[in-house]
């Protein structure tokens, strides 16, 4: 890719940040979000970074291994988590992680999935085309050591056709992947508006 290409994306990634910063979903310098640069590097949020406020200078760029290649840099704990999601899936362009509190409190009131059914929002997710499907969201216990988060991820299939393109960290917030930063941001939209409904109606 080149530099131009990755200025681009950069701004691209930065315009996500601010949107979802406004919409008070990453407050406290909390989430992170990143998008793939090529097979081997993507481009990520800063640590402690106000994402309200996000700038170019804010991101840096990692290895599929988590290292800042600018090594003044220093990564968020969470970045081994988005390294993960690309490493496991080359599909994967991009990886949105908010704090929002409709996650935070739903994580905390679900069991080991949410399963979701009977709203026309389901069909923001890919090859999903009816209100009617199922749609199943884990939920994964929280860790400050993002390797035990990782293995209980891998312990579960989260492949199959009806898992939503994303995830819950109990008491912690949610992520979503996509193809590309415009797909993820509509993955992540699409689950923090049913979150919100499913709260509202009390369901869980
Ligand atoms: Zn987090």
């Amino acid at each position: 890719m080149s530099s131009d290409s990755i200025q681009k994306l950069a701004d691209e990634l930065c315009a996500v940040c601010q949107l979802f910063g406004a919409r008070l979903w990453c407050l406290a310098t909390s989430g992170n979000f990143s998008a793939r640069i090529d097979t081997s590097r993507c481009l990520i949020t800063q640590s402690g970074k106000d994402k309200s406020r996000l700038q170019r200078t804010d991101l840096m760029i990692c290895d599929m291994d988590g290292n800042a290649i600018d090594e003044t840099l220093s990564a968020s704990a969470e970045t081994l988590l988005h390294t993960y999601l690309y490493a496991r899936d080359q599909d994967v362009g991009a990886v949105l992680h908010t704090h929002s509190v409709a996650a935070t409190v739903a994580s905390n009131l679900a069991s080991r999935t949410l399963d979701v059914s009977g709203y026309e929002m389901q069909k923001a997710f890919r090859g999903i085309v009816t209100h009617e499907a199922r749609l199943t969201i884990p939920v994964f216990d929280n860790a400050q050591d993002m390797s035990e988060i990782i293995k209980r991820i891998e312990a579960v299939a989260v492949h199959d056709a009806q898992s939503a393109p994303g995830f819950l960290i109990r008491g912690h917030g949610l992520y979503a992947f996509g193809r590309s930063i415009a797909e993820a941001q509509q993955h992540i939209e699409g689950l923090e508006f049913l979150l919100q409904c499913i709260l509202a109606e009390d369901r869980i």
